[in-house]
């Protein structure tokens, strides 16, 4: 059955979509169809999702109006916490691929991820919690963890497996360490600089 017609009650929290160029990671500069999911089981200080402030849509509204927004191919859903609205999440990847769509997922990893399920997956962990071990890219925001810290998140420890790493400044109102992140890198190379290249051209 249409995943549209078998997903007509589900509802999920949307906090924006919009159209733009992807700013972090192994496709940044790629332009996509950004779904924002709204809602998230962590509190971080630098988060830059707006989760009080959102609209309910159904899995129809959300393809429609990505949809709308132009020729993209590529759907980046994101957060937020998607995974905290797993049915929701699920149905709207099938829709989603079954509109010819290719499907990014951006998740904390607190969740287990089926990988299979999209076409990409990036797991930015926020905590020694984290679950989602197995992916396409890692991406760490680097706020000043030690090296022990970090070395959980790479191949070395006990099943994790990830294409690519990626160590991202932290960029709060007052700034962005810059400078310590890449000086951490070039220390441990198996790191690669990710920066929120949408923020330092002025788009969204
Ligand atoms: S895990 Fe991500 S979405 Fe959730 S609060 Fe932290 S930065 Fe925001």
């Amino acid at each position: 059955m249409n995943p549209i017609e078998t997903s007509i009650g589900i509802k999920m929290k949307i906090s924006e979509i919009f159209y733009s160029l992807q700013g972090e990671g192994y496709w940044a500069g790629i332009p996509a169809v950004f779904v924002r999911f709204s809602g998230c089981n962590r509190f971080c200080s630098f988060c830059d999702t707006q989760h009080n402030f959102f609209s309910t849509m159904s899995v129809k509204d959300i393809l429609q109006k990505v949809m709308s927004l132009g020729s993209a191919r590529r759907v980046v859903v994101t957060g937020g916490e998607p995974m905290t609205q797993l049915e929701g999440f699920h149905d709207l990847s099938l829709a989603f691929a079954a509109a010819g769509y290719e499907v990014h997922l951006e998740t904390n990893g607190d969740f287990e991820v089926d990988p299979s399920e999209v076409d990409w997956l990036t797991v930015s962990p926020k905590g020694p919690e984290w679950k989602q071990k197995i992916g396409d890219e890692i991406k760490v925001v680097y706020t000043g963890q030690s090296k022990e810290e970090l070395e959980q998140y790479l191949e070395s420890s006990d099943k994790v497996y990830f294409k690519h790493r990626f160590l991202q400044p932290c960029s709060t109102p007052e700034g962005s360490n810059v400078e310590a992140t890449v000086e951490y890198i070039k220390a441990d190379p198996r790191w690669r600089l990710s920066l929120q290249i949408h923020k330092l051209i002025g788009v969204r």
